[in-house]
C-alpha cells in the first residue's frame, strides 16, 4: 500500500512531466534543412516507396503533365517496386524525378541505436547504392548522392557514413503536418512527403501552389545549380 505522502510525490512528478514542452526536431549541423534562393523555388522530396497497390494512381497523375519533378528518397522496398513495373520506371525516369538514398531497410529509431554503427551503414548504402543502379539502368546517373535518414534520425555514425560515401545528408523544413496547420511553403524550404494514400493530395496542393502563387517546385539537384542558390546550412560536423 503507498501512503499519501509518497503519492503525492509521484502524482507531482507525473504532472510535472505533462508542463514540459515537446522539444522540436534538433538537425545536426551538417544536415541541410533550406536553401538559400532568391527566386520562388523550393525543393519537394517524397520518402519511402509503395506498399499496396496504389502505385497505379500515382502513375497514371505521372504520366499527366501536372507533375511537380521531385527528388525521390527511396527505400529497399520502393527500390524493389520500381523494378516490377516496367511503365513505372519509364515515368519515373523520363519525368525529371531523382533517387537519394533512404536506406534499404527502413530501421525504426530504436533499432538504429541498438544495431547501426558506422560499419553497418555503410553496408546498407552499398547495398542499396547496387540496388538503385542496376535497377536504373542506363539511368543510372539518376541515382544522387543525397541522403536522408530513416525516421529523420540523423545520428553520428548515419552521418560517418555520409562523410565516407561522398553523400550530402538532407534534412527538410516543412511537411503537410506543419502545413495543414497554416505554415507556407517558402522560397529555399524543403518540402517532405510520402507515397502514401493519405498523403497523395499534397501533389495536387503543390501543383496549385505553381499555378496560384509561382512557387516552383524542384529536385534537389536543380536547387543545387540554381545560380543564385547557397546551401542554407552546411558545416562539417567532425
Ligand atoms: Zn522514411
Amino acid at each position: 500500500m503507498i501512503d499519501r505522502r509518497a503519492f503525492l510525490k509521484i502524482a507531482g512528478i507525473a504532472s510535472g512531466a505533462l508542463f514540459i514542452p515537446k522539444t522540436k526536431i534538433e538537425w545536426p549541423p551538417s544536415v541541410i534543412v533550406n536553401f538559400k534562393v532568391r527566386g520562388p523555388y523550393y525543393a519537394l522530396t517524397v520518402d519511402d516507396g509503395w506498399t499496396g497497390p496504389n502505385i497505379e494512381p500515382f502513375l497514371i497523375y505521372a504520366a499527366s503533365n501536372n507533375l511537380v519533378p521531385f527528388t525521390w528518397f527511396a527505400n529497399g522496398v520502393g527500390i524493389r517496386r520500381i523494378r516490377e513495373s516496367e511503365t513505372a520506371m519509364r515515368i519515373l525516369l523520363n519525368r525529371g524525378i531523382e533517387i537519394g538514398y533512404h536506406t534499404m531497410h527502413h530501421p525504426s529509431v530504436a533499432d538504429q541505436r541498438r544495431n547501426y554503427n558506422r560499419a553497418r551503414w555503410i553496408e546498407d548504402y552499398d547495398e542499396w547504392l547496387e540496388h538503385a543502379i542496376e535497377t536504373c539502368g542506363d539511368h543510372r546517373y539518376k541515382v544522387k548522392p543525397y541522403a536522408r535518414a530513416a525516421g529523420g534520425y540523423f545520428s553520428v555514425s548515419f552521418l560517418e557514413m555520409c562523410e565516407i560515401r561522398g553523400l550530402m545528408p538532407i534534412g527538410w523544413s516543412k511537411d503537410p503536418y506543419v502545413v495543414s496547420r497554416g505554415a507556407s511553403i517558402r522560397k529555399g524550404d524543403i518540402f517532405l512527403t510520402h507515397f502514401r494514400d493519405s498523403e497523395w493530395g499534397w501533389f495536387n496542393h503543390l501543383k496549385n501552389l505553381r499555378e496560384a502563387d509561382g512557387m516552383f517546385g524542384m529536385t534537389i539537384s536543380e536547387m543545387i545549380y540554381l545560380e543564385d542558390c547557397a546551401r542554407g546550412r552546411y558545416k562539417r560536423l567532425f
